[in-house]
């Protein structure tokens, strides 16, 4: 089959690359994709955030089955033009994307279905919001209710801090995603990422992950989109997973379902684990960047089965063949990052890497030109490699690393301290 996956990251890197080894796929486009993923498939330039572009687009490639991968064409109906138009898709209409674009929303599904999650209060304006923080005190986390690219969520340690964030985010700092604040009571606990596919009524479990959020080693300095994650999450133990799965994904999927907008595609549920109870952070509607990269790498080929089964409604009785291993994947960012950084520092070695099912490099933000690989991005690189332990992963990522010859690239040396 002719397959189209959407996005430019790591994360449409390693689902390209997982697609690619299983042999239903006849041919692969990535649209926009980059320098990276141009070394396995073809790439299109394409607004992926427009409907009707990526409908013309798959009807004259004559595509059977897209692959969504980020948020935003998710949020912008492009799964429901796919599907009005006829065309398999891989992830949930707009009306179910919500689970991700609005924080209040996710909040109205946890309480009409008693899923356990932080205490919360919704807010239109300031003065209200200001008068609940003062009344309920510190920590206290406070969120722009839209999407903000993972920067519209303060975590408070004082009453003032929470009023000053109100005032930035009733201020404009996040556009229309600020027009309504979510206030939530402060949680404690171990994070991590559970992984699900849904086709409208059926769940199927295929992963857990965790990754780190802050730029510096020991969870220190600024929030990132991500430094570096490992597959699976020993705090995800097979009784907190249920936990999850029976208390807060099912009853999600369900109470979507009632109100006649099913969940297709993969939920993706940040946890808060404590005393091996799950309490849910947030939902994602697409895979993590770079849990993604992690997943991919111990799903291999399986993958493109289980995103068509849950596409085509046919999870029910599916299963994941896990080999018992581990993956980790290490982000290789520019100087910087996430604060300016320069762009076009020479990136070396880039080719000596093995590449094979235990090891690869997946490209988020590369740029090739006269035989030489460039930094293009703020996050570039994915070193991710495969291992009987999570260890033997994460020595083997490493060593991978110290092969790339970038002296303008940072990364964390601690991924996994958690786990290990
Ligand atoms: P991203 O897309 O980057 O994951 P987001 O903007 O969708 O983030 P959330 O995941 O809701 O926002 O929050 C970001 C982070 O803030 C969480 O990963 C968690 O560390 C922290 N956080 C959010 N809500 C709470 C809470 N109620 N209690 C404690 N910490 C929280």
């Amino acid at each position: 089959m002719n397959i189209l996956i959407l996005g430019s990251g790591g994360r449409e890197h390693a689902l390209a690359w997982a697609v690619l080894q299983n042999p239903k796929c006849d041919r692969l486009i990535v649209a926009p994709g980059n320098a990276g993923i141009a070394m396995i498939a073809d790439c299109a330039d394409l607004d992926v955030t427009d409907p009707e572009a990526v409908v013309g687009f798959a009807v004259e490639e004559s595509i059977d089955f897209v692959i969504i991968g980020p948020e935003a064409p998710l949020a912008a109906g492009v799964a429901d033009a796919l599907d009005a138009a006829g065309i398999l898709a891989f992830g949930p209409s707009a009306a179910a994307a919500r689970l991700e674009a609005s924080k209040s929303f996710t909040k109205e599904i946890c309480d009409a279905c008693a899923a356990p999650t932080a205490g919360w209060a919704r807010f239109a304006d300031a003065a209200a919001a200001r008068d609940y923080v003062s009344a309920q005190g510190a920590p206290i986390v406070v969120k722009a209710d839209g999407l903000a690219a993972g920067k519209g969520v303060v975590v408070a340690e004082t009453v003032e801090e929470a009023h000053a964030a109100i005032d930035d985010m009733f201020g404009g700092a996040f556009g229309a995603a600020g027009a309504e604040v979510v206030i939530e009571e402060f949680m404690t606990g171990e994070e991590a990422s559970f992984f699900v596919l849904s086709d409208g009524e059926n769940v199927l479990p295929i992963g857990t992950a965790q990754d780190h959020k802050r730029i510096g080693e020991g969870d220190t300095g600024p929030n990132t989109g991500g430094m570096g994650a490992y597959s699976p999450a020993p705090v995800l133990t097979d009784a907190v997973a249920e936990a999850a799965l029976e208390r807060i994904v099912k009853p999600t999927v369900a109470e979507m379902a009632r109100r006649g907008t099913p969940f297709r595609g993969v939920l993706y549920a940040g946890l808060m684990i404590e005393g091996g109870e799950p309490r849910l952070v947030e939902y994602n509607v697409r895979f993590g960047d770079p849990e993604c990269q992690a997943l991919m790498m111990r799903l291999g080929g399986q993958a493109l089965d289980l995103m068509l089964a849950c596409a085509e409604g046919r999870l029910a009785g599916m299963e994941v063949s896990w080999a018992q291993d581990h993956a980790m994947t290490i982000v290789m960012a520019a100087k910087g990052y996430p604060g300016s950084y320069a762009k076009g520092s020479v990136i070396g070695g880039l080719d000596a890497p093995p590449e094979d099912s235990h090891h690869m490099v997946f490209h988020a933000g590369t740029a090739r030109a006269d035989g030489t690989w460039r930094a293009n991005g703020g996050r570039v690189l994915n070193v991710t490699a495969r291992g009987a332990t999570l260890q033997e992963a994460r020595d083997r990522a490493y060593a991978m690393v110290e092969g790339i010859d970038w002296p303008e690239g940072v990364f964390r040396r601690d991924i996994g301290w958690r786990a290990l």
